[in-house]
């Protein structure tokens, strides 16, 4: 056989959605494990809803999830092919003219569904002459040009994940393969350019299928050979209805601004529909889905998207499997965005390396690791009971006279220090951790208070005990 040749072929009409770039990515592992080539094709026919706009972030969400590819085109700069593979149609008979207006059209629509019966254009412009047909071109009206269907004949294909396919012709008939201003539909650019580019397996969304019938009979019409199929099946939602927007965020884009990590999402997506062969196993590089992708492996039903494990897997990415360097590089626009200082970067990477195993994702992230960056915060109204109160006072200047002569370093050394201050004012644990933390972060919860006093620098600790101590005195 020759070369594998896959494609990933998005219409620029909105957002990379998560079903897609489980469609890129398979066909993308299933080109890279076959050593064979990716082709990026935009499908950019419909020139009213597609936009630069959605191409280019099309790309950057591609590139972004660490795919790549050898070729790319752009369908809109392919007309003049399409126009040549349609009048070749023309010239063999195997498509005609199609006369008919969009009014007599809807008629026989109507009557159909009238009838109860499935549309079907009746084939009333197969019959005009080739004169006929001329002469009501020359009068200039608007015609679409129509593909040839056999009749009653069914369509038979082998479907790397579906199976065996049978779909009879009578099901659609006479389809439309130009539209009346000019246009080529996709049904016919997709063979021409599958075809001309080499794409031995065509992967994508089962939702093609009704489509495949018609492709598979336009490239027998045009003499080209017909490539593999693997249709994929939908993503649920946990509802088990299609998964949309009504789930949540479903584009790639907006994982990627909620901080999730290209490579967790990348692995999330491989393993909806796709069943590795070691069970159980589910972080995997991408070198290593490579290496184990196979379609026989996808799974013919459709799969359950889990929000939650998605995030699981982005934390373990975060806490695990990344190195810290690629961690502090990826967090410090979130940390920038949220207005923090980051010009230190070796302070970052310190906070990071104590607390990269406490948040999933990099917005969390910003959240929790606001004590490291933040000094001007309110304590609120009712934490002051807490802390107002003259064991507590002791406790902190004790602590703060302890800081000034020698800051703990790493958090073994600052629960020495506390343990050392209870034994000195006989206080019990909580009365002096649990005022650290409403004087060092202003809340009672969150960040680890021995991780920030030890990473915090000196100054700053000082100054948000010394703002307590003084209100309070
Ligand atoms: N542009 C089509 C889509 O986005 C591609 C279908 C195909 O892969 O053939 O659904």
């Amino acid at each position: 056989m020759s070369k594998v040749k896959t494609r990933f072929a998005p219409s620029p009409t909105g957002y990379l959605h998560l079903g897609n770039a489980r469609t890129a990515i398979f066909s993308y592992l299933f080109a890279r494990h076959n050593n064979g080539g990716f082709v990026l094709r935009i499908e950019d026919t419909d020139r009213e809803r597609s936009t630069k706009e959605y191409e280019d972030m099309l790309i950057e969400d591609l590139k972004w999830l660490g795919l790549d590819w050898e070729e790319f085109y752009r369908q809109s700069e392919r007309f003049d092919i399409y126009r040549e593979y349609v009048n070749k149609l023309l010239e063999k008979g195997k498509a005609y003219p199609c006369f008919c207006t969009p009014e007599e059209l809807e008629r026989e629509r109507e009557e159909a569904k009238k009838r109860g019966v499935p549309y079907r254009y009746s084939g009333k412009c197969r019959r005009l002459s080739r004169e006929e047909a001329e002469r009501l071109k020359r009068e200039g009206k608007p015609f679409t040009v129509r593909f040839k269907v056999p009749e009653n004949r069914t369509v038979v294909f082998e479907d790397l994940v579906k199976g065996h396919i049978a779909i009879n012709t009578d099901d659609f008939g006479d389809f439309i393969i130009v539209r009346s201003d000019g246009t080529p539909t996709y049904n016919f650019v997709v063979v021409v350019d599958d075809a001309l580019m080499g794409i031995t397996h065509v992967i994508r969304g089962e939702d093609h299928i009704p489509n495949t019938p018609k492709q598979i009979l336009i490239y027998e019409a045009l003499g080209f050979p017909v490539p593999k199929f693997a249709h994929l099946p939908v993503i649920l939602g946990e509802d088990r209805s299609k998964l949309s927007k009504r789930h949540g965020a479903v584009s790639v884009r907006a994982y990627r601004e909620e901080g999730y990590m290209p490579e967790a999402l990348f692995n999330y997506l491989c393993l909806l529909g796709w069943s590795p062969p070691e069970e159980g196993r589910e972080i995997f590089s991408k070198e290593e889905l490579i290496k184990l992708f196979d379609l026989k492996d996808v799974n013919d039903s459709p799969a359950v998207f889990n929000r939650e494990k998605l995030k699981w897997m982005n934390g373990v990415y975060i806490r695990e499997v990344l190195p810290l360097e690629t961690l502090l590089e990826r967090a410090i626009p979130f940390l920038e965005r949220a207005g923090y200082e980051v010009s230190d970067r070796e302070y970052v990477k310190k906070v990071l390396s104590y607390t990269r195993d406490s948040f999933d994702t990099l917005s969390e992230m910003v959240e929790r690791l606001r004590p490291f960056f933040v000094d001007d915060f309110e304590i609120k109204e009712e934490l002051w009971a807490f802390i107002d109160d003259e064991k507590v006072y002791e406790v902190l200047s004790l602590f703060l006279e302890r800081i000034r002569e020698k800051k703990p370093e790493t958090p073994e050394e600052v629960k020495k220090l506390v343990k050392d201050i209870q034994k000195t004012l006989k206080v019990k644990p909580p009365k002096v951790w649990k005022p650290l933390r409403i004087v060092l972060t202003g809340e009672t919860e969150g960040v680890g208070i021995d991780i920030l006093i030890a990473v915090l620098p000196k100054e700053r600790i000082e100054k948000r005990v010394l703002r307590v101590i003084e209100k309070l005195s």
